[in-house]
Protein backbone atom coordinates (compact mmCIF):
# COMPACT_ATOMS: atom_id res chain seq x y z
CA UNK A 1 0.00 0.00 0.00
CA UNK A 2 1.31 3.46 -0.99
CA UNK A 3 2.38 6.04 2.24
CA UNK A 4 -0.70 8.16 2.78
CA UNK A 5 0.20 12.21 2.27
CA UNK A 6 -0.25 12.54 5.95
CA UNK A 7 2.56 10.07 7.08
CA UNK A 8 4.90 11.37 4.02
CA UNK A 9 4.34 14.88 5.10
CA UNK A 10 5.36 14.34 8.70
CA UNK A 11 8.21 12.22 8.18
CA UNK A 12 9.57 15.12 6.00
CA UNK A 13 8.67 17.79 9.00
CA UNK A 14 10.26 15.37 11.18
CA UNK A 15 13.36 14.27 9.15
CA UNK A 16 17.10 14.33 10.75
CA UNK A 17 20.24 14.73 9.51
CA UNK A 18 21.54 11.34 8.33
CA UNK A 19 23.87 9.75 10.95
CA UNK A 20 26.25 7.93 8.13
CA UNK A 21 25.69 9.64 4.48
CA UNK A 22 28.05 7.55 1.61
CA UNK A 23 28.89 10.64 -0.61
CA UNK A 24 27.71 10.28 -4.21
CA UNK A 25 28.68 13.38 -6.33
CA UNK A 26 31.60 15.36 -6.73
CA UNK A 27 30.49 18.73 -7.34
CA UNK A 28 26.91 19.43 -6.06
CA UNK A 29 25.69 23.34 -7.98
CA UNK A 30 22.69 24.82 -5.76
CA UNK A 31 21.72 28.17 -8.10
CA UNK A 32 20.44 30.61 -5.85
CA UNK A 33 21.89 31.66 -2.68
CA UNK A 34 18.61 32.90 -0.73
CA UNK A 35 16.20 30.39 1.92
CA UNK A 36 16.07 27.45 -0.48
CA UNK A 37 19.25 27.40 -2.55
CA UNK A 38 20.74 27.45 1.33
CA UNK A 39 19.22 24.39 3.09
CA UNK A 40 19.31 22.72 -0.10
CA UNK A 41 23.37 22.90 0.41
CA UNK A 42 23.14 22.24 3.48
CA UNK A 43 21.77 18.78 2.42
CA UNK A 44 24.01 18.05 -0.59
CA UNK A 45 27.11 18.84 1.96
CA UNK A 46 26.38 15.38 3.15
CA UNK A 47 26.42 13.84 -0.42
CA UNK A 48 28.98 16.03 -2.20
CA UNK A 49 32.98 16.40 -2.24
CA UNK A 50 31.97 19.69 -2.72
CA UNK A 51 29.00 22.23 -3.44
CA UNK A 52 29.03 25.19 -4.93
CA UNK A 53 26.27 27.84 -4.74
CA UNK A 54 25.77 30.27 -7.54
CA UNK A 55 24.04 33.46 -6.29
CA UNK A 56 24.06 36.81 -7.75
CA UNK A 57 23.80 39.48 -5.72
CA UNK A 58 26.65 40.30 -2.95
CA UNK A 59 25.66 38.11 -0.02
CA UNK A 60 28.16 39.76 2.22
CA UNK A 61 26.26 43.12 2.89
CA UNK A 62 24.67 43.04 5.74
CA UNK A 63 22.47 46.33 4.21
CA UNK A 64 18.71 45.07 4.20
CA UNK A 65 18.65 45.96 -0.14
CA UNK A 66 18.57 42.38 -1.91
CA UNK A 67 17.97 42.87 -5.14
CA UNK A 68 17.70 39.46 -5.78
CA UNK A 69 15.17 39.12 -2.81
CA UNK A 70 13.41 42.06 -3.13
CA UNK A 71 10.92 41.48 -0.39
CA UNK A 72 13.24 40.86 2.71
CA UNK A 73 12.38 44.25 4.22
CA UNK A 74 8.95 42.65 4.45
CA UNK A 75 7.94 40.74 7.57
CA UNK A 76 8.90 37.12 7.40
CA UNK A 77 7.60 34.53 9.77
CA UNK A 78 9.59 31.61 9.99
CA UNK A 79 6.54 28.49 10.72
CA UNK A 80 6.76 25.88 13.35
CA UNK A 81 7.24 23.09 10.84
CA UNK A 82 9.93 24.90 9.12
CA UNK A 83 11.51 26.44 12.11
CA UNK A 84 12.08 22.94 13.84
CA UNK A 85 13.25 21.32 10.93
CA UNK A 86 16.05 24.29 10.62
CA UNK A 87 17.21 24.04 14.07
CA UNK A 88 17.50 20.09 13.62
CA UNK A 89 19.80 20.52 10.24
CA UNK A 90 21.43 23.95 11.47
CA UNK A 91 21.42 23.16 15.32
CA UNK A 92 21.72 26.32 17.25
CA UNK A 93 19.93 28.31 15.16
CA UNK A 94 17.14 29.68 17.33
CA UNK A 95 19.29 29.92 20.36
CA UNK A 96 21.61 32.21 18.67
CA UNK A 97 18.71 34.30 17.15
CA UNK A 98 17.99 34.93 20.50
CA UNK A 99 21.12 36.19 21.46
CA UNK A 100 20.93 38.68 18.53
CA UNK A 101 17.94 39.66 19.72
CA UNK A 102 15.12 37.91 18.32
CA UNK A 103 12.12 37.25 20.23
CA UNK A 104 11.13 33.50 20.12
CA UNK A 105 7.55 33.96 21.66
CA UNK A 106 5.61 30.86 22.92
CA UNK A 107 1.86 30.69 23.17
CA UNK A 108 1.71 33.18 26.41
CA UNK A 109 3.14 36.07 23.74
CA UNK A 110 1.97 34.91 20.55
CA UNK A 111 -1.80 35.84 19.87
CA UNK A 112 -4.06 35.53 16.73
CA UNK A 113 -6.94 37.18 16.11
CA UNK A 114 -9.98 37.82 14.33
CA UNK A 115 -11.72 40.95 14.00
CA UNK A 116 -10.21 41.16 17.37
CA UNK A 117 -11.15 38.59 18.87
CA UNK A 118 -8.50 35.87 20.28
CA UNK A 119 -8.76 32.59 18.65
CA UNK A 120 -9.14 29.97 21.26
CA UNK A 121 -6.27 28.24 23.25
CA UNK A 122 -5.07 25.17 22.31
CA UNK A 123 -3.36 24.37 24.93
CA UNK A 124 0.02 23.68 22.97
CA UNK A 125 3.16 25.76 23.42
CA UNK A 126 3.87 26.46 19.97
CA UNK A 127 7.00 28.71 19.41
CA UNK A 128 7.37 31.24 17.25
CA UNK A 129 10.28 33.58 16.34
CA UNK A 130 10.19 36.89 15.48
CA UNK A 131 13.29 37.77 13.68
CA UNK A 132 13.92 40.38 10.82
CA UNK A 133 14.25 38.48 7.82
CA UNK A 134 18.16 39.52 6.76
CA UNK A 135 19.01 38.55 10.27
CA UNK A 136 17.61 34.83 9.67
CA UNK A 137 18.95 34.85 5.76
CA UNK A 138 22.26 35.87 7.94
CA UNK A 139 22.43 33.08 10.51
CA UNK A 140 21.19 30.45 7.82
CA UNK A 141 24.02 31.49 5.31
CA UNK A 142 26.49 31.80 8.38
CA UNK A 143 26.25 28.28 9.21
CA UNK A 144 26.11 26.92 5.52
CA UNK A 145 28.89 28.56 4.60
CA UNK A 146 30.86 27.31 7.45
CA UNK A 147 30.78 23.56 6.25
CA UNK A 148 34.27 22.93 4.88
CA UNK A 149 32.53 21.88 1.48
CA UNK A 150 30.47 24.85 1.02
CA UNK A 151 31.34 27.76 -1.00
CA UNK A 152 29.51 30.49 -2.34
CA UNK A 153 30.73 31.56 -5.91
CA UNK A 154 29.36 35.22 -7.00
CA UNK A 155 28.26 35.13 -10.74
CA UNK A 156 24.95 35.07 -12.45
CA UNK A 157 23.52 31.23 -13.64
CA UNK A 158 23.12 31.94 -17.55
CA UNK A 159 22.02 27.90 -18.40
CA UNK A 160 23.23 23.90 -18.08
CA UNK A 161 25.25 21.74 -20.32
CA UNK A 162 24.15 18.16 -20.46
CA UNK A 163 25.69 14.87 -21.61
CA UNK A 164 23.96 11.74 -22.29
CA UNK A 165 20.35 13.40 -20.62
CA UNK A 166 21.80 14.44 -17.52
CA UNK A 167 23.23 17.91 -16.04
CA UNK A 168 27.23 18.03 -16.31
CA UNK A 169 27.72 21.75 -16.08
CA UNK A 170 26.45 25.38 -15.18
CA UNK A 171 26.95 27.78 -17.34
CA UNK A 172 27.39 31.33 -15.59
CA UNK A 173 29.06 35.18 -16.21
CA UNK A 174 31.12 37.34 -13.78
CA UNK A 175 28.33 40.03 -12.01
CA UNK A 176 31.79 42.31 -12.55
CA UNK A 177 31.00 44.37 -15.37
CA UNK A 178 35.01 44.20 -16.24
CA UNK A 179 34.65 40.57 -16.67
CA UNK A 180 31.18 39.36 -18.18
CA UNK A 181 32.86 36.23 -20.19
CA UNK A 182 31.12 32.90 -20.16
CA UNK A 183 32.29 30.36 -18.06
CA UNK A 184 31.23 27.01 -17.18
CA UNK A 185 31.41 24.77 -14.03
CA UNK A 186 31.72 21.14 -14.24
CA UNK A 187 28.49 19.45 -11.79
CA UNK A 188 27.31 15.96 -11.43
CA UNK A 189 24.12 17.18 -9.86
CA UNK A 190 22.08 20.99 -10.11
CA UNK A 191 19.16 22.47 -7.96
CA UNK A 192 17.57 25.54 -9.07
CA UNK A 193 16.78 27.46 -6.05
CA UNK A 194 16.27 31.00 -8.41
CA UNK A 195 13.32 31.99 -7.07
CA UNK A 196 9.71 32.72 -8.69
CA UNK A 197 11.13 34.32 -12.10
CA UNK A 198 14.04 31.49 -12.25
CA UNK A 199 14.90 31.09 -15.61
CA UNK A 200 15.22 27.58 -15.81
CA UNK A 201 12.09 26.72 -17.43
CA UNK A 202 13.42 28.80 -20.75
CA UNK A 203 16.86 26.90 -20.48
CA UNK A 204 15.21 23.44 -20.67
CA UNK A 205 12.76 24.46 -23.73
CA UNK A 206 15.95 25.82 -25.29
CA UNK A 207 17.49 22.66 -25.46
CA UNK A 208 14.91 20.79 -26.27
CA UNK A 209 13.93 19.60 -22.84
CA UNK A 210 10.02 18.86 -21.32
CA UNK A 211 9.55 22.06 -19.03
CA UNK A 212 6.76 22.13 -15.93
CA UNK A 213 3.83 23.67 -16.67
CA UNK A 214 3.25 27.04 -14.52
CA UNK A 215 0.43 27.73 -13.12
CA UNK A 216 -0.87 31.28 -12.05
CA UNK A 217 -3.37 32.18 -9.61
CA UNK A 218 -4.52 35.93 -9.44
CA UNK A 219 -3.86 36.67 -5.50
CA UNK A 220 -3.34 41.03 -5.57
CA UNK A 221 -1.45 41.78 -2.44
CA UNK A 222 0.11 45.10 -1.21
CA UNK A 223 2.19 44.71 1.86
CA UNK A 224 2.99 47.85 3.81
CA UNK A 225 5.84 47.27 6.52
CA UNK A 226 7.46 50.02 8.54
CA UNK A 227 9.82 49.46 11.92
CA UNK A 228 9.34 51.18 14.80
CA UNK A 229 11.57 51.19 18.00
CA UNK A 230 10.35 49.07 21.01
CA UNK A 231 11.26 50.26 24.69
CA UNK A 232 10.28 47.28 26.27
CA UNK A 233 12.39 44.35 26.75
CA UNK A 234 11.12 40.73 25.29
CA UNK A 235 10.52 39.76 28.82
CA UNK A 236 8.05 42.81 29.74
CA UNK A 237 6.14 42.84 26.87
CA UNK A 238 2.71 40.83 26.75
CA UNK A 239 2.20 40.14 23.25
CA UNK A 240 5.44 39.44 20.79
CA UNK A 241 3.69 38.44 18.28
CA UNK A 242 0.53 40.07 17.16
CA UNK A 243 -1.42 38.61 13.82
CA UNK A 244 -4.79 40.29 13.62
CA UNK A 245 -7.20 38.56 11.14
CA UNK A 246 -9.96 40.48 9.39
CA UNK A 247 -12.98 40.07 7.40
CA UNK A 248 -13.94 42.25 4.66
CA UNK A 249 -17.18 43.30 6.72
CA UNK A 250 -14.95 44.51 9.60
CA UNK A 251 -14.16 49.05 9.70
CA UNK A 252 -10.37 47.95 9.41
CA UNK A 253 -9.97 50.49 6.58
CA UNK A 254 -9.25 47.71 3.99
CA UNK A 255 -6.70 46.00 6.34
CA UNK A 256 -7.21 42.58 5.71
CA UNK A 257 -3.88 41.18 7.81
CA UNK A 258 -1.54 42.97 10.37
CA UNK A 259 1.67 41.88 11.83
CA UNK A 260 3.25 42.70 14.55
CA UNK A 261 6.72 41.27 15.46
CA UNK A 262 9.24 41.98 18.60
CA UNK A 263 12.02 41.55 16.57
CA UNK A 264 16.13 42.53 16.82
CA UNK A 265 17.96 45.97 18.29
CA UNK A 266 14.71 46.77 20.30
CA UNK A 267 12.26 47.12 17.30
CA UNK A 268 9.22 46.31 16.28
CA UNK A 269 8.25 45.33 12.54
CA UNK A 270 4.32 45.70 11.32
CA UNK A 271 2.96 44.98 8.34
CA UNK A 272 -0.58 45.50 7.01
CA UNK A 273 -1.76 44.13 3.92
CA UNK A 274 -4.81 44.84 1.71
CA UNK A 275 -6.29 42.89 -1.28
CA UNK A 276 -6.97 44.16 -4.84
CA UNK A 277 -7.61 48.08 -4.69
CA UNK A 278 -6.65 48.35 -1.19
CA UNK A 279 -3.18 49.98 -0.55
CA UNK A 280 -3.30 50.65 3.56
CA UNK A 281 -0.59 52.82 4.88
CA UNK A 282 2.27 54.31 2.63
CA UNK A 283 3.00 56.90 4.81
CA UNK A 284 3.90 56.83 8.41
CA UNK A 285 0.52 59.67 8.58
CA UNK A 286 -1.53 56.71 7.01
CA UNK A 287 0.33 53.83 8.70
CA UNK A 288 -0.72 55.16 12.13
CA UNK A 289 -4.04 56.17 11.10
CA UNK A 290 -4.49 52.44 9.89
CA UNK A 291 -3.25 51.39 12.69
CA UNK A 292 -4.97 53.11 15.18
CA UNK A 293 -8.49 51.00 13.55
CA UNK A 294 -7.04 47.81 14.75
CA UNK A 295 -6.49 46.01 18.16
CA UNK A 296 -5.32 48.22 20.54
CA UNK A 297 -1.31 45.78 19.85
CA UNK A 298 -0.96 47.72 17.20
CA UNK A 299 -1.01 51.41 18.04
CA UNK A 300 0.99 50.22 20.63
CA UNK A 301 3.55 48.76 18.67
CA UNK A 302 3.25 51.82 15.76
CA UNK A 303 3.79 54.29 19.07
CA UNK A 304 7.59 54.40 19.20
CA UNK A 305 10.30 56.86 16.97
CA UNK A 306 9.55 54.96 13.20
CA UNK A 307 13.02 53.92 11.84
CA UNK A 308 13.23 54.81 7.80
CA UNK A 309 10.01 54.62 5.88
CA UNK A 310 7.08 52.52 5.26
CA UNK A 311 8.42 49.78 2.57
CA UNK A 312 5.59 48.29 0.22
CA UNK A 313 5.87 45.36 -1.59
CA UNK A 314 3.04 44.17 -4.20
CA UNK A 315 1.99 41.02 -5.81
CA UNK A 316 -0.16 40.23 -8.23
CA UNK A 317 0.01 36.23 -8.85
CA UNK A 318 0.42 33.10 -6.76
CA UNK A 319 2.51 30.72 -9.00
CA UNK A 320 2.94 27.23 -9.21
CA UNK A 321 5.27 24.77 -11.54
CA UNK A 322 4.15 21.23 -11.91
CA UNK A 323 6.99 18.52 -12.38
CA UNK A 324 4.68 16.25 -13.10
CA UNK A 325 5.04 12.63 -14.32
CA UNK A 326 4.48 13.97 -18.27
CA UNK A 327 6.56 17.06 -17.51
CA UNK A 328 9.41 14.35 -16.97
CA UNK A 329 9.12 12.54 -19.90
CA UNK A 330 12.11 13.99 -21.37
CA UNK A 331 13.97 15.85 -18.57
CA UNK A 332 17.43 15.83 -17.44
CA UNK A 333 18.54 13.53 -15.08
CA UNK A 334 20.55 15.34 -12.21
CA UNK A 335 18.57 18.16 -11.58
CA UNK A 336 15.73 19.44 -9.23
CA UNK A 337 14.17 22.59 -8.60
CA UNK A 338 13.21 24.26 -5.04
CA UNK A 339 11.28 26.71 -2.78
CA UNK A 340 9.48 30.16 -4.85
CA UNK A 341 11.22 28.66 -8.11
CA UNK A 342 8.56 25.44 -7.45
CA UNK A 343 5.97 27.29 -5.81
CA UNK A 344 5.46 30.98 -4.95
CA UNK A 345 2.64 31.64 -2.89
CA UNK A 346 0.26 34.55 -1.37
CA UNK A 347 3.11 35.02 1.27
CA UNK A 348 0.13 36.03 3.99
CA UNK A 349 0.02 32.67 5.09
CA UNK A 350 3.66 32.55 5.96
CA UNK A 351 4.82 29.27 4.16
CA UNK A 352 7.62 30.13 1.88
CA UNK A 353 10.59 29.42 3.97
CA UNK A 354 9.12 26.59 5.73
CA UNK A 355 8.08 24.81 2.09
CA UNK A 356 12.00 25.40 1.17
CA UNK A 357 12.59 23.77 4.34
CA UNK A 358 10.83 20.63 3.55
CA UNK A 359 11.87 20.74 0.13
CA UNK A 360 15.14 20.17 0.95
CA UNK A 361 13.88 17.29 3.37
CA UNK A 362 12.50 15.81 -0.10
CA UNK A 363 15.74 16.18 -1.29
CA UNK A 364 17.58 14.46 1.90
CA UNK A 365 15.20 12.02 1.17
CA UNK A 366 15.38 11.09 -2.32
CA UNK A 367 19.34 11.14 -2.02
CA UNK A 368 19.31 8.96 0.94
CA UNK A 369 17.07 6.16 -0.93
CA UNK A 370 19.84 5.33 -3.63
CA UNK A 371 17.94 6.99 -6.41
CA UNK A 372 18.64 6.05 -9.85
CA UNK A 373 21.12 9.52 -11.02
CA UNK A 374 20.85 8.21 -14.53
CA UNK A 375 17.27 9.34 -14.50
CA UNK A 376 14.69 12.22 -14.29
CA UNK A 377 14.41 12.87 -9.96
CA UNK A 378 10.53 11.69 -10.38
CA UNK A 379 10.99 10.34 -6.41
CA UNK A 380 12.30 13.90 -5.58
CA UNK A 381 9.44 15.54 -7.87
CA UNK A 382 6.51 13.19 -6.58
CA UNK A 383 7.95 13.87 -2.86
CA UNK A 384 7.79 17.57 -3.28
CA UNK A 385 4.54 17.52 -4.60
CA UNK A 386 3.08 16.11 -1.23
CA UNK A 387 4.39 19.30 0.07
CA UNK A 388 3.61 22.04 -2.58
CA UNK A 389 -0.10 20.28 -2.61
CA UNK A 390 -0.36 20.90 1.20
CA UNK A 391 0.68 24.63 0.82
CA UNK A 392 -0.45 25.28 -2.04
CA UNK A 393 -4.30 24.07 -1.29
CA UNK A 394 -4.30 26.56 1.91
CA UNK A 395 -3.10 29.72 0.25
CA UNK A 396 -4.68 29.45 -3.02
CA UNK A 397 -8.14 27.93 -1.56
CA UNK A 398 -8.54 30.47 0.04
CA UNK A 399 -7.87 32.92 -2.69
CA UNK A 400 -9.44 30.90 -5.19
CA UNK A 401 -12.77 30.87 -2.82
CA UNK A 402 -12.45 34.72 -2.37
CA UNK A 403 -12.34 35.28 -6.29
CA UNK A 404 -14.96 33.13 -6.48
CA UNK A 405 -17.46 35.62 -4.10
CA UNK A 406 -16.21 38.77 -5.11
CA UNK A 407 -16.93 37.17 -9.11
CA UNK A 408 -19.99 35.89 -7.66
CA UNK A 409 -18.97 32.36 -9.46
CA UNK A 410 -20.81 29.09 -9.20
CA UNK A 411 -18.68 26.15 -8.11
CA UNK A 412 -19.33 23.15 -8.17
CA UNK A 413 -20.97 20.92 -5.03
CA UNK A 414 -18.00 18.96 -3.95
CA UNK A 415 -16.06 22.46 -3.70
CA UNK A 416 -18.51 24.87 -2.45
CA UNK A 417 -19.39 21.72 0.37
CA UNK A 418 -14.96 21.91 1.33
CA UNK A 419 -15.49 25.20 1.26
CA UNK A 420 -18.09 25.74 3.75
CA UNK A 421 -16.29 22.71 5.80
CA UNK A 422 -12.40 25.01 6.14
CA UNK A 423 -15.22 27.81 6.55
CA UNK A 424 -16.60 26.11 9.84
CA UNK A 425 -13.24 25.11 10.72
CA UNK A 426 -11.79 28.75 10.94
CA UNK A 427 -14.74 30.45 12.67
CA UNK A 428 -14.88 27.78 15.47
CA UNK A 429 -10.96 28.37 16.07
CA UNK A 430 -12.25 31.23 17.88
CA UNK A 431 -14.48 29.17 20.62
CA UNK A 432 -13.25 25.53 20.29
CA UNK A 433 -9.67 24.79 21.53
CA UNK A 434 -9.68 21.10 20.18
CA UNK A 435 -10.42 22.95 16.61
CA UNK A 436 -8.03 25.34 17.03
CA UNK A 437 -5.28 23.01 17.62
CA UNK A 438 -5.71 21.10 14.32
CA UNK A 439 -6.00 24.15 12.34
CA UNK A 440 -2.70 25.47 14.09
CA UNK A 441 -0.80 21.86 13.44
CA UNK A 442 -1.79 22.62 9.81
CA UNK A 443 -1.51 26.67 9.43
CA UNK A 444 1.82 26.19 11.17
CA UNK A 445 3.20 23.05 8.84
CA UNK A 446 3.63 20.50 11.08
CA UNK A 447 0.58 18.43 9.63
CA UNK A 448 -1.37 18.14 6.27
CA UNK A 449 -4.31 19.64 5.49
CA UNK A 450 -5.75 16.21 4.87
CA UNK A 451 -5.64 15.99 8.85
CA UNK A 452 -8.67 18.58 8.83
CA UNK A 453 -10.58 16.30 6.75
CA UNK A 454 -12.32 14.61 9.31
CA UNK A 455 -15.90 14.20 9.99
CA UNK A 456 -15.82 14.15 14.06
CA UNK A 457 -13.53 17.65 13.79
CA UNK A 458 -16.06 19.26 11.03
CA UNK A 459 -19.46 17.98 13.79
CA UNK A 460 -16.98 19.69 16.55
CA UNK A 461 -16.81 22.91 14.74
CA UNK A 462 -20.52 23.18 13.52
CA UNK A 463 -21.43 22.38 16.99
CA UNK A 464 -18.95 25.26 18.38
CA UNK A 465 -20.00 27.72 15.81
CA UNK A 466 -24.00 27.22 16.77
CA UNK A 467 -23.03 27.61 20.43
CA UNK A 468 -21.26 30.28 19.96
CA UNK A 469 -24.57 31.97 17.61
CA UNK A 470 -26.68 30.80 20.58
CA UNK A 471 -24.67 32.76 22.91
C1 LIG B 1 5.94 40.14 0.67
C2 LIG B 1 6.41 38.76 1.01
C3 LIG B 1 6.32 38.29 2.31
C4 LIG B 1 6.72 36.99 2.62
N1 LIG B 1 6.56 36.54 3.88
C5 LIG B 1 6.94 35.29 4.19
C6 LIG B 1 6.79 34.79 5.51
O1 LIG B 1 6.25 35.45 6.38
N2 LIG B 1 7.24 33.53 5.77
C7 LIG B 1 7.81 32.76 4.80
O2 LIG B 1 8.21 31.63 5.11
N3 LIG B 1 7.97 33.21 3.55
C8 LIG B 1 7.54 34.43 3.21
N4 LIG B 1 7.70 34.88 1.93
C9 LIG B 1 8.30 33.98 0.92
C10 LIG B 1 9.83 33.98 1.04
O3 LIG B 1 10.33 35.26 0.80
C11 LIG B 1 10.46 32.97 0.05
O4 LIG B 1 9.73 31.78 0.07
C12 LIG B 1 11.89 32.70 0.47
O5 LIG B 1 12.68 33.81 0.16
C13 LIG B 1 12.54 31.48 -0.18
O6 LIG B 1 12.60 31.71 -1.52
P1 LIG B 1 13.74 31.11 -2.47
O7 LIG B 1 15.01 30.92 -1.76
O8 LIG B 1 13.14 29.97 -3.19
O9 LIG B 1 13.85 32.29 -3.54
P2 LIG B 1 14.30 33.79 -3.35
O10 LIG B 1 14.29 34.19 -1.94
O11 LIG B 1 13.49 34.59 -4.31
O12 LIG B 1 15.80 33.77 -3.83
C14 LIG B 1 16.22 33.48 -5.12
C15 LIG B 1 17.72 33.70 -5.15
O13 LIG B 1 18.23 33.32 -6.42
C16 LIG B 1 19.16 34.31 -6.86
N5 LIG B 1 19.17 34.21 -8.33
C17 LIG B 1 18.12 34.34 -9.17
N6 LIG B 1 18.52 34.13 -10.44
C18 LIG B 1 19.84 33.86 -10.39
C19 LIG B 1 20.82 33.54 -11.38
N7 LIG B 1 20.50 33.46 -12.68
N8 LIG B 1 22.08 33.30 -10.98
C20 LIG B 1 22.43 33.37 -9.65
N9 LIG B 1 21.55 33.67 -8.69
C21 LIG B 1 20.28 33.90 -9.05
C22 LIG B 1 18.58 35.62 -6.33
O14 LIG B 1 19.53 36.64 -6.26
C23 LIG B 1 18.10 35.17 -4.94
O15 LIG B 1 19.12 35.24 -3.99
C24 LIG B 1 7.27 36.16 1.60
C25 LIG B 1 7.37 36.63 0.28
C26 LIG B 1 6.92 37.90 -0.01
C27 LIG B 1 6.98 38.35 -1.44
Amino acid sequence: MTESVVSLFEKLVQAEPPADAPVLFDTACVLGGSVAGLLAARVLSDRARRVVVIESDDLSTEAGARPGVPQNRQVHTLLPGGQQWVERWLPGITEEAQARGASYAGSDKAVTTVNGIPMASDGVDHHLLAIGRPLLEALIRDRVTALPNVSVLRAQATGLDYRDDAVSAVRYVGVDQADRSAKSLDADFVVDAMGRSSRLSNWLKESGYDHPRLERLPAPINYATALFERPEKFADLETACALGLFTPDHPSGGVSVAAANAIEDGQWLVMLMGYGDSRPGRTLAEFREACAKLPPIFTEATAGAPIGDVVTYHQAESRRRHFTEESLNHFPARLVSVGDAVASFNPIHGQGMSSASLHASCLASYLADAPELGAPAREFFRLQQVVVDAAWGVSAGSDAARLDAQNGTEVPDDVRQQRWAMAQIAAATLADGEVTRAFRYVSYMLRHPATLADPTLLAKAVAANEGAEAK
